[in-house]
């Protein structure tokens, strides 16, 4: 029998397919090919049936699909531990505000390449990005190899990068349309919250990624402080703010979403935005618990992201979703709230979702990207076995992912990143950190 061709094939491992069923296959394998799975199933079988240009044995591993980390700012990286232990607002204003004026595109470029690199190394394959000089972020990310919504950020005073808003929403569009046609990046619409953008220019973002049929992120509720603040500008939550103003939409990502009474959970779910939860920020900002269990019921999509490394100050979603699991079961005095495979679901299929990009991404099927990690479980905090499941959430840290492929491109072997000089990227960030020191 004539075998196949394939790029990649994948054996030995215990394939976790995260597909409606919850498929699990023990000595399992995947093939991959123009980075797409071609097939996925026995070891034996697809040994038979492949011919790989690489073949890679991942005995000890469990195989999945890439993490998604649905929000962050990953050029943060650059203030990781500049300023920790204050109150939001007198931490925006007194140093990150300040820190982010001084910011231009390589400084910007830099610290995205090196949260790229913590990223890969920690199972992250996709992640969604707002932040100044976005381009360069685009640039950073596909540099990296990696898959990114990025845009971005809009508010209506001046920014450090492009001036005033109406430049912004300028530059936006010319994301937009030079990046449309690529297979890894696209571009969102991405107004910095209801306490920085007017009403007008929600409206104007709105009719911006209508036209373009993109999608739209957004801060939302984060906190009580912005939910009083809006509430004394405009009369309403911030929410029923945005509901008022039409821009509550399917395609909408909302970030933090952590102050919400009911009616605002019935109005995210009506209009089917999705939610992006950051507990690690939300507890190190002491902003709160996230009603998640409460949007989940409703059928809201919630993802998970780890917000930008100054509130975090990391971007390991392993870590993220061991935190997510367990601070609402004690916030709910419930210990069977948000069990391991909810939270795991969240992090790829929800965080696919958010991308837009669920009928392609979040599990391993054929047909699906070859957006996969193999998570070495040889280690003695990962012994012995059960449950692969309660591992990746309760045990695994992101230092355990052996080996990252996106789009079929293997972009970390055995712990060493093939796309990025991590030796250069830090120096060139302890560079630019001295900088801001002096
Ligand atoms: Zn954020």
């Amino acid at each position: 029998m004539t075998k196949t061709p394939c790029d990649v094939l994948l054996i030995h491992a215990w394939v976790h397919t995260l597909d409606d069923q919850g498929t699990v296959i023990r000595n399992g394998a995947v093939a991959v090919r123009n980075g797409s799975i071609e097939a996925v199933g026995l070891s034996d079988d697809l040994e038979t049936r492949f011919n790989p240009v690489r073949l890679l044995d991942v005995s000890g591993c469990v195989v999945l699909p890439g993490l998604v980390n649905a929000h962050t700012h990953v050029a943060m990286t650059l203030f990781r531990g500049l300023a920790d232990d204050l109150p939001l607002m007198d931490w925006l204003q007194q140093y990150i505000f300040p820190a982010e004026s001084r910011l231009n595109a390589s400084w910007v470029y830099w610290g995205a390449l090196l949260g790229c690199a913590e990223m890969i190394l920690s199972g992250t394959t996709a992640f969604c990005d707002m932040y100044l000089f976005e381009h360069k972020v685009a640039e950073a990310a596909k540099e990296a190899g990696m898959r990114a919504l990025v845009g971005e950020v809009l508010y209506d005073f001046p920014s450090p990068h492009y001036g005033s808003v109406e430049n912004g929403l300028r530059f936006t569009e010319d994301l937009i349309l030079q990046w449309k046609d690529d297979p890894l990046i696209r571009v969102a619409v991405e107004p910095h919250a209801p306490y920085t953008c007017s009403p007008d220019l929600y409206r104007r973002c709105f009719a911006l990624a209508r036209k373009h049929d993109v999608p739209m992120v957004t801060h939302l509720s984060e906190n009580r402080a912005e939910v009083m603040e809006v509430q004394k500008r405009y009369g309403q939550r911030p929410v029923a703010h945005l509901g008022a103003l039409g821009v509550l939409h399917e395609r909408l990502i909302a970030d933090h979403c952590v102050d919400l009474d009911d009616r605002d959970m019935d109005l995210l779910a009506e209009n089917r935005v999705i939610v992006a939860h950051n507990p690690e920020s939300n507890l190190k900002l002491a902003s709160g618990f996230a009603p998640v269990p409460a949007l989940l019921r409703r059928g809201v999509c919630v993802a998970l992201g780890t917000d930008g490394c100054a509130s975090n100050n990391n971007l390991d979603l392993f870590g993220e979703m061991g935190t997510c699991a367990k601070i609402h079961k004690a916030a709910a005095m419930d210990p069977t709230v948000l069990p391991a495979d909810t939270v795991l679901r969240m992090t790829v299929r929800h965080g696919a979702k958010a991308l837009g990009l669920e009928d392609v991404l979040g599990q391993i099927r054929p047909g699906f990207a070859a957006d996969l990690i193999a998570v070495d479980f040889s280690a003695p905090h990962l012994t012995p076995v059960y449950d692969p499941v309660s591992h990746l959430v309760y045990a695994a840290k992101g230092s355990d992912v052996r080996h990252c492929l996106i789009a079929g491109r293997l972009v970390m072997e055995d712990r060493r990143l093939t796309t990025i000089d991590l030796e250069r990227v830090m120096a060139e960030v302890r560079a630019i950190a001295r900088t801001l020191r002096s």
